[in-house]
């Protein structure tokens, strides 16, 4: 990327901040991939390069991302810390990673339980044990490292002759920084944490479908749930049009609704709506499962369109 801009000849500081996205499969010769796509040879990378007029700039950029990741984990509904991280191989002068805390991490992290300082231990002298603000005891935990940021400066600039023109018309080497999301990891992370021993739970945003509807099987006494059941399906998609492409109506009716609800946990609706016995009460009462929550509850039909019509997917 840096040569690509190099190569631009005439940019102006007029043109910057330029920020230059790259959303790409990425293959790395991995010696020991391990837990499926939580360290695999294939996977999805987010990377973007900035490049700006001056350090300070650079700074401004910097933090903006940071922010952005920030609210793009808190949206995800993951606990992501933002902790001091080697420069490692790329270099530059600052560094920080977004890491998920999780038992299966590779990483280790020393975090203050009130937040004042979040590190990976390899930026750590041995004998740091207590926050530098407070003096509490740090916590130790592992991490599983799904972003990366990396303030460059010049270092990369300065190889590629990536320049710009200052308002005085002279060259100068543009401020880069780098910053990347590991989009596979995050999947795999969120999954791995999230989810229970018999459920998958995924982050509502990136569910893969929001919504499971079971019908009763065909031939039990229930079976006249599932016309109520249908014209749910209907009332849902007209009345919450965001979920257009989210609501699955698992109608191989020939299985019991035991049999599909275990399937559907398996698959990881963040919603799960079924026709079981007391839907032929009137009222007819759905059988809700919140996933995410944990909790099962009992709603009429205007409770449940209530419910879905809320249901946030972007
Ligand atoms: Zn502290």
């Amino acid at each position: 990327v840096t040569e690509l801009l190099a190569a631009q000849s005439n940019l102006s500081y007029r043109q910057l901040p330029l920020r230059l996205y790259q959303v790409t499969r990425k293959f790395r010769d991995e010696p020991k991939p391990r837990l499926g796509l939580l360290r695999s040879r294939e996977f999805h990378m987010k990377d973007m390069y900035t490049f700006d007029a001056s350090a300070e700039a650079a700074r401004r950029s910097y933090e903006l991302i940071c922010d952005a990741y920030g609210r793009l984990f808190q949206a995800l509904g993951l606990r992501v810390v933002q902790v001091r991280a080697d420069t490692g191989s790329i270099g530059g002068t600052v560094s920080h990673e977004f890491q998920l805390p999780a038992d299966v991490g590779e990483d280790r992290l020393a975090l203050c339980p009130a937040g004042h300082f979040a590190a990976n231990v390899e930026t750590m002298s041995a004998e740091q044990a207590a926050c530098p603000t407070c003096g509490e005891p740090l916590t130790r935990t592992r991490g599983i490292e799904v972003g990366h940021t990396f303030y460059l400066g010049t270092k990369y600039s300065s190889v590629f002759n990536a320049n710009f023109y200052t308002p005085e018309n002279k060259l100068q080497l543009a401020e880069m920084g780098c910053y990347g999301l590991g989009i596979t990891r995050i999947l795999a992370a969120a999954v791995e944490v999230l989810s229970t021993e018999d459920s998958i739970r995924w982050p509502s945003l990136i569910a893969p479908y929001q919504v499971c509807f079971i019908p009763p099987k065909k031939g039990s006494r229930e079976e006249k749930g599932a016309a109520l059941l249908e014209r749910l399906y209907d009332d849902v998609a007209e009345a919450a049009p965001q979920l257009a492409g989210d609501l699955v109506l698992d109608d191989r009716t020939q299985l019991t609704i035991g049999k599909r609800l275990k399937d559907a946990n398996r698959l990881g609706y963040p919603y799960v709506i079924v026709a079981g016995k007391k839907a032929c009460d009137d009222p007819a009462m759905f059988e809700v499962w919140s996933q995410n929550a944990g909790e099962v509850t009992f709603l009429t039909r205007e409770g449940v369109i209530d419910l879905l019509s809320k249901v946030q997917v972007s």
